[in-house]
This record gives C-alpha cells, sequence and structure tokens, in this order.
C-alpha cells in the first residue's frame, strides 16, 4: 500500500493552525471517500464537481494548434476539508488509502495554509470555529468520556 510521506522534506510547508486539504478525485470513490472521513470524526467536508486534465487527459493527443482538449477534460469531484494542524496527516494518508486504485487518474491532493475560520452564525474564529460537536477533536478529548 502507498502512504503519504510521513513528513514533507524540510521546510516547504508554511506553518498554519489550519490547513485545507484540497483533494481532486475520482467521483465513484466519493461515497467510499466520504464515509471513512466521517468514520474518523471529520464533519465538515465541502464537495464540487469540477472537470480537468492531467496525465490521463493526455498531451499525447495535442496536436499543436489551439483547439486544446475541449472534449479530454475528465469529470471530477473536488473535496476541500479544512482541519487543524495535527489532523492533517490522518486525513490525507485515509484519502489516499480510500482513493487509490493504482491506476493514472486517481487524482491529486493539495494542502493549503488556512489563516482563519469564521463561523457565521456565531462570530466565532479560529480553534473555536473550526472544532465540530462530534467531530474528531472530540473524539479523543478526555472531555468528551462519559
Ligand atoms: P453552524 O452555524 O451551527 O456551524 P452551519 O450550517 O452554518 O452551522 P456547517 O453546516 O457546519 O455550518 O457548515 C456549512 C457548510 O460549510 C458545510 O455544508 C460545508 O460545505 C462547509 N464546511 C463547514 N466546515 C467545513 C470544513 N471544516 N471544511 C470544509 N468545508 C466545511
Ligand atoms: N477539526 C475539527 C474537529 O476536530 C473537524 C474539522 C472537520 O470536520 N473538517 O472538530
Amino acid at each position: 500500500a502507498i502512504k503519504a510521506q510521513s513528513s514533507p522534506d524540510d521546510g516547504y510547508v508554511p506553518d498554519s493552525k489550519f490547513y485545507k486539504v484540497e483533494a481532486i478525485l475520482r467521483p465513484w470513490r466519493i461515497p467510499q471517500v466520504s464515509s471513512a472521513l466521517l468514520k474518523m470524526g471529520i464533519r465538515g467536508v465541502t464537495v464540487s464537481d469540477v472537470r480537468g486534465f492531467g496525465a490521463q487527459g493526455g498531451s499525447a493527443e495535442r496536436h499543436g494548434g489551439s483547439e486544446f482538449l475541449e472534449d479530454k477534460f475528465v469529470a471530477e469531484v473536488k473535496m476541500e476539508i479544512v482541519v487543524s494542524k495535527d489532523q492533517v496527516e490522518a486525513v490525507i494518508e485515509m484519502i489516499i488509502k480510500e482513493a487509490r486504485t493504482g491506476e493514472i487518474g486517481d487524482g491529486k491532493i493539495f494542502l493549503v495554509p488556512v489563516s482563519d475560520v469564521i463561523r457565521i452564525r456565531t462570530g466565532e474564529r479560529g480553534e473555536k470555529a473550526e472544532r465540530m460537536t462530534g467531530g474528531r477533536y472530540d473524539m479523543f478529548s478526555a472531555s468528551s468520556l462519559p
């Protein structure tokens, strides 16, 4: 099985309290990925239907001109998950585990630092806004035990 390297090569990831894990995935893998995330206490997820091309969508078939691969875009799903720093690696590993087939076209994950999270209803910011009731933090914190 493939895992994400346990930590990135020194120093290129900007430090942040929160990160957005942005994954471009095969649409038919989404149910599996999202139920695995839910089981690990990830409750906030945004998905969008998108179209893209990458290794699977063929520069090989490009014929010089500017009529550029219009019909070569492949349907993908973009999944965006904002989590605290300490949850990033677990989320990335789970996405790889559940999304990977090993064939070209499995997709990519982008990691983006997030400066702040604001809950519109309450005006809360930072940790208070990022944490969700019954979320992963609750699952692992003593205060959530009976
Ligand atoms: P409340 O004000 O009680 O938090 P709400 O309905 O305003 O409730 P949520 O339902 O928690 O807020 O979130 C609204 C939408 O924001 C979700 O449907 C989801 O698309 C997105 N979202 C929330 N949290 C995250 C997150 N951590 N990562 C990615 N998307 C999120
Ligand atoms: N970090 C949040 C928590 O532990 C969960 C964030 C999310 O579900 N995307 O409650």
